[in-house]
Parts: structure tokens; C-alpha cells; sequence
């Protein structure tokens, strides 16, 4: 059964194209996402026959421009269809947003960035590249950026390096946490260019696509973690591995922009969740009206304490959705302090809410809805994961908050 919309079209004034683009994806997921999403997380493996269907139906072009021949989505239309996925496979929605971020960052966003007409062309050919091999192949992009120190969190420049030699770069170093690892077909790194006579600095950061199978390249690890088991996030280590120039998806010293005139692109992770608060929800109210596949038709909605916490998680995600939807709107180049603070509240609110959502459903539900038979004990688990991702953890949301709150640009304390 395909469930009503997260956001209603008409009540949120969604433009035709998002309301095209969420129906499809509201009747992909049923169709595909909802009835596997169990096997991935028992067997912790990759959704791998949700991303040949992806590829079938177009889904991993969403983000490419029209005139490469993609969807031309925008990043509002992207996270209203993410969040839709979120809702029926956490996993599939959390990896598919690392892929389709290769395509929206040195896409549309890098449109709104500065660059000489020479390097937009060089730019605009070789991204071109890269998305006729994810239409015409399916290729399949990842985004391994965490390397267990602050890189990730944008405190200073990221280990693994990248030295120039003819024709490209040979990388070396090591990400952890790469979801898709040995699943992907490029892993969409950033490293640092090495250069002999200065300090690694931050504004050196490439953004280069590197074949999986490229020599040098390994995966590493065990995965067997708590929750988003089907993302296989395992660890991938790069010894010299060469890497051609053409296969960067941005120009050097671009993503150093990106990263300050477009903060909003770090809240590409959010819709996952936002889903996750949805489907927690949804659950709760098919289980209390004894509705829910797999379940005795036993209806439990009667009791006043049920009504209450229905009722709070009712309020809880109307204001999610309320600050998230705002936020997901004014994502864009050189956002106001006011519109970064927002987005840093969103984020905040939609990792910490998903969890506090699924926890009180659990609660309000019983024991048997906690049988792993039933979704909601996967969404509680999923959605503990939220809060954890770089480089917007919850807590560095808080820290931003409070600090930014209370200080303006540039000002210290004697
Ligand atoms: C399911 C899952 C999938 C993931 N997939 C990817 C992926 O595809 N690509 C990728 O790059 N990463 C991925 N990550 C990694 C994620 O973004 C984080 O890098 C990772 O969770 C950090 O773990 P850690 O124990 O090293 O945290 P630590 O770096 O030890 O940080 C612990 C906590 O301390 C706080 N903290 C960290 N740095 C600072 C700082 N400078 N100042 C103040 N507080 C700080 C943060 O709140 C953080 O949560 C994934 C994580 C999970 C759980």
C-alpha cells in the first residue's frame, strides 16, 4: 500500500515537478524499497539489487542536469524524494544520498560558485563524464571523506593526500566509515593536495573520484554495527593509487568554497532521518489501530496514555517537518547567519527527533512491537545513527548554536 505523502503537496505549496517527483518515489518504495529493507539489515548487506532497480527506473540521475540527461532535480526536490526513501529503507536512502551528492555538489551547487569561464568548461566536461557512465552504466558514487580525526569536522586539512603527477595524482591514506565500500564504483574522496613548501592547508582540498578497482585500492574491516547495517561502511585504505586528473568532480580549491558560501550542503544527510521520524510514526498509528501486517488485529488505541504519547510524537514531528521544510527551502549560495543557524537546528532536531520518535513508539506500542519480525525496532536502531554523522554531529550543532548565538563574526572576549 502506498502511504500518503510526508509533505502534501498542496498543504506545502510543493512545486509540480516535486509533486511528480515524491509520488513516483512514494510508489518506488513500495514497490521495491519497503518489502527488501528487512534483508539488508539482518545479513548487515549492501541494498545491491535496490540500486539496479535505481538505475532501471532513473533514480541515479536525479541530480543530474536535465541537459546531461538526468532528472534535473534541485536540492529541495532531492531531499522531499529522499526523505520518502528514509521512510521505507534507511539504508538504501542513507547511501543513495553519499551517491547522489557526487552529482548535486559538482553539479547544480558548483553552478552558484566562483570559477573562471576556463576552468567552469574544463569543469562542465569532465563532470559530463562522470554522469554518462552513471546514466548509461549505472555507476554507482560514494563519498568516504571520515578519516577518524578532525578532517571531517572541518577542523583541519584531511590526512589522506593527494601528490601531483603527470596526467593525475597518486593518493594515499585511509577513510573509515565509507559506506558503499566494495560496492561502489567510485569513491568520491577528498584529500589533501601535497605540496613540498607549505603546511597541509584546508583550501588544498581536492575532490577526486576514484575507481574502485584501481591498484592500491583496498577495503578493510568487519561490519557488524548497530544500526544502518546495509550501508557496509567499512574502511578503505589508498597506497599510491594513481588517479587521472579528468575523474576530479570539482576544481581544485572548489570545495573549499563550496563549504563556506554552501553550509546547506552538509544537510544532505537529514532527509534519511526525517523519513525515519515519519515511518516511526506511521507505525505506531497502524499498530494502536491493529493495523499493522503480521500483527493480530487487535486494536489498543483506546487507552488515554496511548492517545497522549501519540499525540506528543504527533507534535514532535510537525515541528521537525515545520523546521526541516524551511530549511531544506532556503538552501542556497551565501545563506544569511539567521538561515545557517536554522539549518544547524534542523539538523539537530531531525537526528535527535527520529531517535526520541521510534523510542516513544517502542514505549507506547509494547513488547511485541519490538520483535524483530516488525520495522520499528530497525527504525529506532537506524535512526540512533543520525546524530553521530560528520561534520554536523548533533553536538556540533549545539556547539555552533550556542557559540554563534552569542558571539557575531570576528568578536572575542579580552
Ligand atoms: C552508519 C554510518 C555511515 C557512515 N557513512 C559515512 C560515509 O559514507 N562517509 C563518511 O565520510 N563518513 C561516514 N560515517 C562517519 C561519520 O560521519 C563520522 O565520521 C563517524 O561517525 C565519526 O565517528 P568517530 O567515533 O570517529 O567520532 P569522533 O571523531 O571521535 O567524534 C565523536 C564525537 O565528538 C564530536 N566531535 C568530533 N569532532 C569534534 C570537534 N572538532 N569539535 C567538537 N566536537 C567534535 C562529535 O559530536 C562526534 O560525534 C558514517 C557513520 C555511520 C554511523
Amino acid at each position: 500500500m502506498i502511504p500518503a505523502p510526508i509533505f502534501a503537496p498542496e498543504a506545502f505549496r510543493l512545486t509540480p515537478s516535486e509533486a511528480d517527483l515524491t509520488a513516483r518515489a512514494r510508489d518506488f518504495s513500495a514497490r521495491i524499497l519497503a518489502p527488501r529493507a528487512p534483508r539488508w539489515d539482518l545479513e548487515a548487506s549492501f541494498p545491491a539489487d535496490n540500486y539496479a532497480d535505481m538505475h532501471r527506473e532513473g533514480w541515479l540521475g536525479i541530480c543530474i542536469p536535465r541537459e546531461d540527461g538526468g532528472m534535473g532535480a534541485d536540492f529541495r526536490a532531492y531531499c522531499l524524494v529522499a526523505a520518502e526513501f528514509g521512510r521505507a529503507c534507511g539504508a538504501t536512502a542513507l547511501t543513495w544520498n553519499m551517491h547522489v551528492c557526487s552529482t548535486l555538489w559538482s553539479g547544480m551547487l558548483t553552478d552558484d560558485l566562483e570559477m573562471d569561464a576556463a576552468t567552469r568548461a574544463t569543469h562542465r566536461a569532465r563532470r559530463s563524464a562522470h554522469y554518462a557512465g552513471i546514466l548509461g552504466q549505472g555507476l554507482v558514487y560514494s563519498q568516504p571523506f571520515s578519516e577518524g580525526g578532525a578532517a571531517a569536522a572541518g577542523g583541519v586539512a584531511f590526512g589522506t593526500t593527494a601528490r601531483r603527477v603527470p596526467g593525475g595524482f597518486l593518493v594515499n591514506g585511509r577513510k573509515i566509515f565509507a559506506s558503499l565500500s566494495g560496492h561502489a564504483d567510485r569513491y568520491g574522496i577528498l584529500p589533501t593536495e601535497a605540496r613540498e613548501s607549505q603546511n597541509a592547508s584546508r583550501r588544498d582540498t581536492l575532490y577526486l573520484a576514484v575507481p574502485a578497482d584501481a591498484p592500491g585500492v583496498s577495503v578493510t574491516g568487519d561490519w557488524d554495527p548497530l544500526g544502518m547495517r546495509g550501508t557496509v561502511s567499512r574502511t578503505l585504505v589508498f597506497q599510491d593509487v594513481f588517479v587521472a586528473e579528468v575523474a576530479a568532480l570539482m576544481p581544485a580549491g572548489l570545495y573549499f568554497q563550496a563549504a563556506r558560501r554552501w553550509p546547506h550542503m552538509f544537510l544532505t544527510l537529514s532527509p534519511t532521518y526525517m523519513g525515519l521520524a515519519q515511518a516511526a510514526y506511521d507505525f505506531c498509528i497502524r499498530y494502536l489501530r491493529g493495523e499493522e501486517p503480521g500483527t493480530p488485529p487487535v486494536k489498543r488505541r483506546q487507552y488515554p496514555t496511548k492517545q497522549i504519547a501519540v499525540a506528543q510524537m504527533h507534535v514532535m514531528l510537525e515541528q521537525t517537518k515545520a523546521i526541516w521544510f524551511q530549511a531544506v527551502t532556503e538552501a542556497g549560495p551565501d545563506p544569511s547567519k539567521e538561515q545557517v543557524m536554522r539549518a544547524y537546528a534542523a539538523q539537530y532536531s531531525v537526528m535527535e527527533n527520529a531517535h526520541a520518535i521510534a523510542a516513544l513508539a517502542i514505549r507506547t506500542c509494547g513488547g511485541q512491537a519490538m520483535l524483530k519480525s516488525l520495522p520499528l525496532e530497525r527504525i529506532f536502531r537506524d535512526s540512533r545513527c543520525g546524530a553521530l554523522m560528520l561534520p554536523w554531529t548533533a553536538e556540533l550543532c549545539l556547539d555552533r548554536l550556542g557559540r554563534d548565538a552569542l558571539y557575531e563574526h570576528g568578536e572575542t572576549d579580552p
